[in-house]
């Protein structure tokens, strides 16, 4: 049986990156290191990834959270990005149908604002050819009265009909983190916490990275044959240590989201919609809240330190009021936020909302290979040009196997269709039945881990934990991560594993003291950890909210 990717793996990681040589070293552990890592080890290269921060620490868990064809792509005419990202939403939610989740899109449309409703029926019908989808989910276009129906909370004059088409949600974070469950499998040496802060070299050419542990602060060097860069925000920083920043660079832009409960946004759907200023923003209902996004603004801070402001979240605020003028959201509604850079290639005289999100491949004359732009949607095809790049350049003679991760399904995806999703969203309600936790719950469950909800709801029965049912739950999902998703931090808990400081801040509030008692009895924690992990998940609260 593989061994799942605990964090008491950590140590025996640490000595093979110490001692071993690899292929390939992926420097960074979103979506885009962890779709490289998954495609190099599925092949057979010796893998290794290395993250400074937790698994999907930076943008990878700040996004719209939608694997989408990217609409707004086509106004920009980008037939060649919409094409691709459009086909592989289909591949991803097959890989893992549960996380990865047919959603349809209302696209209210308007004479004064937006592209009108013909234009708007030429380019949807554009968009499901790009993307190659199914005839019964092909767009709809609907009336006036349709589009109210669909939705009565919007504003009224304003509407001359709609659109229905088709997209699928996700959880960012969890993606990311499968990806690297899945690479881990594939016998990939993955770690969180581990920095790259230099760059070691033979005959001017790289031949591997010096780390420092984050956790531990001790520092050991890794050896591999090639080095690629998936970090994001941070690839600048990186070829600035590799001293090839040259040419193109990076632009980041911030993208802003805010999360309200429901009963204040009560949108029947998810909603994509045009505000005064010729953008768009989407409103998604989720759980218990909705959540709203996104702002596209240039940004010049410090790419480790990301947070809403209270202009940024007016901004949303007052787009949802225009369209919704019967909600009257204010900024004192706003539950909680997130806040991510998106990476993209800087080109002259465009603003943050012209620039392309296609991905580039730069290569240092040391050899350092960087990845960045794209999207959470292309990663897999991301992956397969940086891998096959690789095999091509430096391992000519090998025999291995050609890229494959579209059949690759990904940990706890044992679904041949929606249906089954669903029959085991229903097994898993039962089981919750009895302990008094509803359907909800279930869904949460299901949607985050997939059929790996088994071992969470069989840790907690073994547990004969007599802590109230929502406390045992989170407990017994805290074991699971822990012991299956490298979790090493309070905060790697309730952001990235669970979504719950951004979904449900209320629970993280009221179990936090309780959940970091538990870490203690698992990690081992003496009494100043306690206080520190604390007040480390205090301070992003905080955070979430820090512009009311
Ligand atoms: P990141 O996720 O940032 O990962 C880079 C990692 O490298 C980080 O975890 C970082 O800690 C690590 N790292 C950096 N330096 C080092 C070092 N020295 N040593 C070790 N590790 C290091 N795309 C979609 O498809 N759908 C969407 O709905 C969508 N919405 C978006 C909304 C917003 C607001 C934004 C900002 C982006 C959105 N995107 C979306 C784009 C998508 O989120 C990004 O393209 C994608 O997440 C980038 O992933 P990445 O792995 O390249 O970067």
């Amino acid at each position: 049986m593989i061994p799942g990717l605990s964090v008491f793996e950590r140590e025996g990681i640490r000595q093979r990156l110490r001692t071993e040589s690899y292929d390939l070293l992926v420097i960074g552990g979103g979506i885009t290191g962890a779709g490289i890592a998954l495609d190099a080890a599925s092949r057979g290269l010796k893998t290794a990834l290395v993250e400074k921060n937790d698994f999907a620490f930076g943008t990878s868990s700040r996004s719209t959270k939608l694997i989408h064809g990217g609409l707004r792509y086509l106004k920009q005419l980008e037939f060649g990005l919409v094409k691709e990202v459009g086909s592989e939403r289909a591949v991803v939610h097959r890989l893992a149908p549960h996380l990865v989740v047919p959603e349809k899109m209302l696209l209210p449309l308007s004479e004064k604002k937006g592209m009108g409703y013909w234009l708007t029926s030429i380019g949807l019908r554009i968009y499901d050819y790009l993307a190659g989808v199914r005839r019964e989910d092909q767009r709809m276009m609907l009336t006036r009265q349709q589009t109210l129906k669909y939705e009565p909370l919007l504003k009224k004059d304003d509407v001359n009909g709609g659109a229905i088409y088709a997209e699928y949600r996700t959880d960012d974070a969890r993606l990311s983190i499968e990806i690297i469950k899945c690479a881990f499998q594939h016998g990939a040496h993955v770690i969180n916490y581990l920095k790259v802060h230099e760059f070691l070299y033979e005959n001017n050419r790289i031949s591997g990275v010096q780390v420092t542990d984050q956790l531990t602060n001790e520092s050991f060097t890794i050896e591999a044959k090639v080095v690629v860069s998936a970090a994001g925000p941070w690839v600048d920083e990186l070829r600035e240590i590799n001293r090839s920043k040259t040419l193109k660079r990076l632009h980041l832009t911030k993208g802003v989201h805010i999360v309200v409960p429901h009963e204040k946004l009560p949108v029947r759907q998810a909603i994509y919609f045009d505000v005064e200023d010729g953008r768009m923003i989407f409103a998604i209902p989720r759980g218990r809240t909705t959540y709203i996004g996104t702002t596209d603004t240039n940004y010049s801070g410090s790419i480790d330190h990301v947070v809403a402001t209270r202009q940024d979240a007016e901004y949303l605020i007052q787009g949802v009021n225009a369209m919704f003028p019967t909600v009257s959201l204010s900024v004192n509604d706003i539950e909680s936020s997130w806040a991510g850079l998106r990476p993209l290639i800087h080109e002259e005289g465009k603003s943050a909302s012209e620039l392309s999100r296609k991905d580039e491949i730069f290569e240092s004359p040391s050899g350092l290979i960087s990845i960045a732009g794209g999207k959470l949607t292309g990663y897999r095809k991301m992956a397969e040009r940086v891998v096959n790049l690789v095999v091509k350049k430096y391992f000519p003679d090998s025999t291995l196997t050609r890229c494959h991760t579209d059949k690759i399904k990904l940990p706890g995806s044992g679904f041949l269709s929606n249906r089954e999703v669903k029959q085991y969203i229903s097994e898993v309600t039962e089981s919750l039945n009895s302990l008094n936790l509803s359907e909800h719950k279930a869904r949460y469950l299901v949607g985050n881990y997939g059929r790996q909800t088994h071992e969470i709801l069989d840790d907690m029965r073994r547990s004969h934990d007599v802590s109230p049912a929502a406390l045992g739950l989170l407990k017994a999902e805290l074991h699971f991560c822990v012991h299956h998703e490298m979790v090493a931090t309070l905060c790697d808990f309730f952001i990235r594993r669970t979504g719950l400081l951004y979904f449900d801040i209320q629970q993280v509030n009221k179990w936090k003291a309780e959940l970091a008692r538990e870490c203690q009895r698992l990690l081992n924690w003496d009494e100043e950890r306690v206080r520190k992990e604390l007040s480390d998940l205090d301070a992003v609260v905080a955070n979430a909210t820090a512009f009311r």
